[in-house]
């Protein structure tokens, strides 16, 4: 065989990788007329090699982010190095519709892109080239897994049956407002409170509608607080709500407001419609606690004295221990 006819079958097997290869393939002349578009590229856009051929690019694809790509190149030709785009840093340079039926989730194909100079016989730059990797699939896992890890975290944070803070959140929360407290003598009050006579509820309904007890309690507290307010659930039938900027009265309002719903409301469970209601104490911030966890007692002291004072009702500590 001679030597062109070898060099003719090599370009032939080129040309037949360039057009069949799963990455897109577009050659560009510096006025942006394209020389070179594979299978990939007229499969995905719908528009056929010998329609684009010699035609300036943005013409055909308007969308495409124009002053960002030029920017782009003329830095590749000029320094004449390959550049390097993610997904992260932008989801695409094409649209094309995601065709993949296992990762239907994503609306488009995310798309990493290498720009590479080309050089002419001259030893100059004289094209670029464009390469378009498809990477939905890497994309929407990494992306799924992000939001596992993000709800994962919301869960490690909250309680399961009620979706308010857990114990160890709500504690932190207490924690990190008596440093504010100390540092900047912001008003603030703490509440403690507990369902009366829960256990009759569980013993005469069940678990269950006990379950259906706490959840409507939950709601009834996400209904009337401020979304600088922090509830927690303490316990079984027991919940905390940090009140931030709040003296005794306003804290004493906000609770009867609470207390007040709760006693008037029924609750519609499986078993039974059921009424209860509620004991709570308050400890404002101004009795000097040295720490969060002495806060928290006195929170529990003014619940204690409500209990013990009848139940449904509100305390404040300082008021009368
Ligand atoms: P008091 O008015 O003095 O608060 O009386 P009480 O019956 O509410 O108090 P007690 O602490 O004796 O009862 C709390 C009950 O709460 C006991 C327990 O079975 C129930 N409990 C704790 N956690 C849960 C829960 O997650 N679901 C249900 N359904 N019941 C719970
Ligand atoms: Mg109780
Ligand atoms: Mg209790």
């Amino acid at each position: 065989m001679s030597q062109p006819q070898s060099d003719l079958s090599a370009f032939h097997w080129l040309i037949d990788m360039l057009e069949s290869v799963e990455v897109g393939v577009v050659v560009l002349d510096l006025d942006y007329r394209v020389q070179a578009w594979n299978g990939f590229m007229a499969s995905h856009s719908g528009v056929p090699t010998a329609m684009i051929h010699n035609q300036v690019l943005f013409d055909f694809f308007p969308d495409l982010p124009q002053k960002w790509l030029k920017r782009k190149v003329e830095s590749v030709v000029l320094l004449n190095t390959r550049t390097f785009t993610s997904w992260e840093q932008r989801p695409y340079l094409f649209r094309f519709r995601n065709t993949r039926p296992i990762t239907g989730t994503e609306p488009f194909m995310y798309q990493n892109l290498t720009i590479s100079p080309v050089i002419g016989p001259d030893g100059n730059v004289n094209k670029i080239c464009l390469m378009i990797y498809d990477v939905t699939d890497i994309a929407s896992s990494r992306m799924a897994l992000e939001q596992a890890n993000k709800e994962l975290g919301r869960l490690s944070m909250t309680d399961g049956l009620t979706g308010l803070l857990n114990r160890g959140t709500w504690e932190n929360h207490i924690d990190a407002e008596f440093e504010r407290h100390r540092r900047y003598g912001h008003e603030s009050a703490l509440v403690m409170f507990d369902i009366d006579h829960f256990k009759p509820v569980n013993d005469t309904y069940g678990h269950l509608a006990g379950d259906e007890v706490i959840k409507h309690t939950a709601q009834i507290i996400r209904d009337n607080l401020r979304s600088s307010d922090r509830a927690g659930r303490y316990g079984g039938e027991e919940f905390g709500i940090i009140l931030p900027e709040t003296n005794a009265e306003g804290a004493r309002v906000i609770c009867e407001r609470i207390r007040e719903t709760i006693e008037n409301a029924t609750v519609q469970t499986d078993a039974a419609p059921i009424q209860y209601t509620i004991s709570m104490g308050i400890a404002p911030l101004t009795n000097l606690p040295d720490n969060y966890m002495q806060w928290l007692q006195q929170a529990d002291q003014a619940l204690y004295a409500a209990k013990t004072g009848g139940r449904n009702q509100v305390r404040v500590f300082g008021d009368d221990q």
